[in-house]
């Protein structure tokens, strides 16, 4: 590492540690330019933020893309940055970013977690620690002040240097290369809390649980979490290279969603043609599903984030007494449910948001212990950031988690160069 004291530096040109620059490259989002990702994040110069007692600065080597990023690029259906300017201090733009891998190079006054120099990745859950519910023991994440870092919260991973709160560091895995080790924590802990934080419904051995986007960053952590845990995970994915890729990570068979149409909202009941046009294509799925494990079973769990477009369908085929656990709307939020299914076979249908210290935490061991992989998918530049975004907008990922290099000099580095 350089020795020279600076106000800035250039990406890729770390500081000594432990030495914080006035200013910091970051990728920007601002209102004025809401819309395709591929346009909205923009490299500008900022200030690096000061520190709360209970924060950490870390000096980012490398970054994960997820899907929180593209809404926040497109300004719907929240604006992020409105949510900035109520800050203290405020800002008027989003620096995005939920994933990272990097060194701290500062810590504020009460932070006991982590101390200068530690190889950390970052989690993305976000409290206030005196907020009742926190300091009473509850789950954080059922708190009023749940937020989703580098979403919700400014100073998140694409920059130079970004500010958490101690708590969300963890100790980054020794062999995992600083974009490996960024590209799923959060994924990968969402999917351990929808998988196994509903207890009657967590896992078990021969349970088939059937995932959706199964290729993408939280089905490919889910299907190695299920065969983790003994259970059949089968996929559902929209071509059979992504099918074939689910099935080295030990899916049992994939279903490819391009084979049906009765997707979105389901038809009203009264309408019997479509009603029943649609009751034969779900039944079609069902069989496809049996078909690819090779069982007449339901699944006892189906994992769910596209929404409106198959919420209908995932809970038609969710095993009597089963679970459809949903984290996401990313086809739409009204979904449409034949209530008779959901009550009659006692259904349950659960949300499901990210994950406490202990859920992120358990993720992260199975990480270090090589229990699982974190798929890491295409790797980018920091100058690449929003075309990476625009390829998971259009649905065009090649597969696994992306990642984006910040600080790290180079792809392969475990540690310091
Ligand atoms: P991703 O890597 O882009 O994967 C999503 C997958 O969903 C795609 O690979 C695609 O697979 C499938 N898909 C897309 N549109 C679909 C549709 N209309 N019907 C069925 N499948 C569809 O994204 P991700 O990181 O897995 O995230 C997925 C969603 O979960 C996003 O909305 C994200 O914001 C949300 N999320 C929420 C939380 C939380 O804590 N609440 C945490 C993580 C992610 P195929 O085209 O191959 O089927």
């Amino acid at each position: 590492m350089t020795t020279q004291m600076k106000d800035i530096y250039e990406i890729g040109e770390a500081p000594p540690l432990g030495h914080v620059p006035k200013h910091m490259y970051a990728q920007t989002i601002r209102r004025e330019r809401f819309g395709e990702p591929k346009d909205a994040f923009q490299i500008e110069q900022v200030d690096v933020p000061p520190l709360k007692p209970d924060e950490v600065l870390v000096y980012v080597m490398a970054a994960g893309v997820n899907f929180n990023n593209v809404w926040a690029a497109l300004g719907s259906p929240l604006d992020v940055v409105q949510l900035h300017e109520r800050d203290d201090p405020p800002a008027s733009f989003h620096i995005g970013g939920s994933d990272a891998s990097g060194i701290v190079y500062a810590v504020g006054s009460e932070a006991r977690n982590v101390k200068v120099g530690d190889h950390v990745v970052i989690h993305c859950g976000v409290w206030e620690r005196n907020d009742p519910l926190v300091l009473a023991g509850g789950d954080p994440c059922l708190s009023a002040s749940m937020r989703i870092w580098g979403y919700e919260t400014n100073w998140g991973s694409f920059a130079q240097f970004c500010k958490a709160q101690d708590h969300q560091c963890l100790p980054k895995a020794p062999h995992l290369t600083w974009e490996a080790s960024a590209a799923s924590i959060l994924v990968g802990a969402t999917a351990y809390r929808m998988l196994t934080g509903w207890p009657e419904h967590a896992v078990r051995p021969g349970d088939v649980v059937l995932i959706w986007g199964g290729s993408g960053g939280l089905g490919s952590i889910a299907i190695q979490l299920v065969k983790h845990f003994g259970g059949v995970p089968v996929a559902v994915v929209s071509s059979d290279e992504r099918g074939e890729y689910c099935k080295k990570l030990g899916a049992k068979g994939y279903i490819n969603r391009r084979s049906f149409d009765h997707w979105g909202m389901m038809p009203h009941w009264k309408d019997t043609e479509a009603y029943n046009r649609w009751s034969q294509s779900v039944r079609a799925f069902g069989r496809a599903l049996w078909e690819a494990i090779g069982e007449r079973k339901n699944p006892r769990i189906v994992f769910e984030h596209p929404g409106e477009d198959t919420i209908p369908t995932s809970i038609f085929v969710c095993d009597t007494g089963g679970m459809v656990v949903i984290c996401a709307g990313t086809s739409g939020y009204t979904a449409t449910v034949d209530l008779r299914y959901l009550w009659m076979r006692q259904k349950r249908f659960q949300g499901s948001h990210f994950a406490n210290d202990q859920q992120s935490a358990a993720y992260n061991e199975l990480l270090t212990k090589g229990a699982v992989d974190p798929c890491l998918g295409q790797v980018f530049s920091f100058q690449e950031v929003g075309q990476a975004h625009q390829l998971m907008h259009e649905n065009r990922a090649s597969g696994g988690n992306m990642v984006c290099m910040v600080g790290a000099p180079r792809q392969g580095l475990t540690g310091l160069p």
